[in-house]
């Protein structure tokens, strides 16, 4: 018997070209073309969770689900998560009220129409939240999202009403039934792969970045025991030859370790759950 009970939780965001279009607002087909590959991206990453008998997590914006519907089906069909992530990766932080409840319906129609899903997890496109996101998420029936980072290894409860300003004391909002899966970029391979001219990012030695992966996991693993592992991958980078290495070193390194499961994202918010109701963080005044 071993104590250790880890949930490897492995995340797409199937981004495409509406990461290009939609945060980058890129003009030039050139650039647009790198999502585009996304799709090819996906068939690599198909191949390789099947060959190693695992499910994981696949957030999906609207618009590529209606460029390539196929994918979509086929991600579905081999029995994956499919999750919500906007329309075409706007941020909800420059958009109105109106506009994100237009992106929430829109994402959702995508993907009901392509693959008859509805989905119980969200992840904001640049894990930004707006203060409305939260309520929306929770008007639309939502279970869980993951794009804060107020933990590292431990799901806890969203909140609404936070309140804070650089005067007064910070306020602790109203803790709801919605679970966060937290997100870090440590664990995103975009900003490390990416070349964005003039931003700090790209092209980073994919080995270095696998030994970076395998520290965090070694860590969660030998040093805590418990809580879930959340990688955030985008195919359209990881799917690439040498980046491919990573994915599969990493999947080498955990796979086998007593008290270690590959699961989904909804998998394991709904089994969190159990026997817990919304608070605050541990050490939080209320
Ligand atoms: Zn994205």
């Amino acid at each position: 018997m071993t104590d250790k009970n880890v949930h490897v939780a492995l995340t797409f965001d199937y981004d495409a070209m509406s990461v290009w279009i939609g945060s980058i607002g890129a003009t030039s087909p050139s650039m647009v073309s790198r999502g585009e590959f996304g799709a090819i991206a996906v068939r690599r990453i198909l191949k390789v969770l099947d060959e190693q008998n695992i499910k994981a997590t696949f957030f999906v914006p609207g618009h590529t689900a209606v460029a390539f519907p196929q994918t979509v089906v086929d991600i579905a069909a081999d029995g994956h998560e499919i999750g919500h992530h906007g329309w075409v990766h706007e941020n909800p932080v420059s958009t109105t009220p109106d506009q994100e409840r237009w992106i929430m319906e829109k994402g959702l129609d995508a993907l009901d129409k392509v693959a008859g899903i509805r989905p119980v997890g969200y992840r904001s496109p640049a894990w930004d939240n707006s203060p409305n996101t939260i309520p929306l998420l929770l008007e639309y029936g939502f279970r869980y999202e993951s794009s804060l980072m107020g933990n590292e290894y431990e799901a806890y409860w969203c909140r609404i009403g936070d309140e804070w300003n650089a005067k007064d004391e910070w306020k602790f909002g109203t803790p709801v039934d919605l679970v966060e899966l937290p997100v870090s970029w440590m664990l995103d391979d975009f900003p490390h792969f990416e070349l964005i001219i003039g931003a700090n990012s790209g092209q980073k030695n994919p080995r270095d970045l696998l030994q970076v992966w395998i520290d965090e996991f070694d860590y969660l693993y030998d040093r805590i025991g418990v809580g879930i592992f959340n990688v955030t991958m985008h195919p359209q980078t990881i799917g690439r030859g040498a980046r491919m290495l990573v994915l599969e070193g990493l999947i080498d390194h955990i796979q086998g370790k007593p008290g270690t499961k590959f699961g989904t994202c909804a998998e394991y918010a709904q089994q969190w759950r159990i026997g817990k109701t919304p608070s605050l963080p541990r050490d939080a005044v209320a």
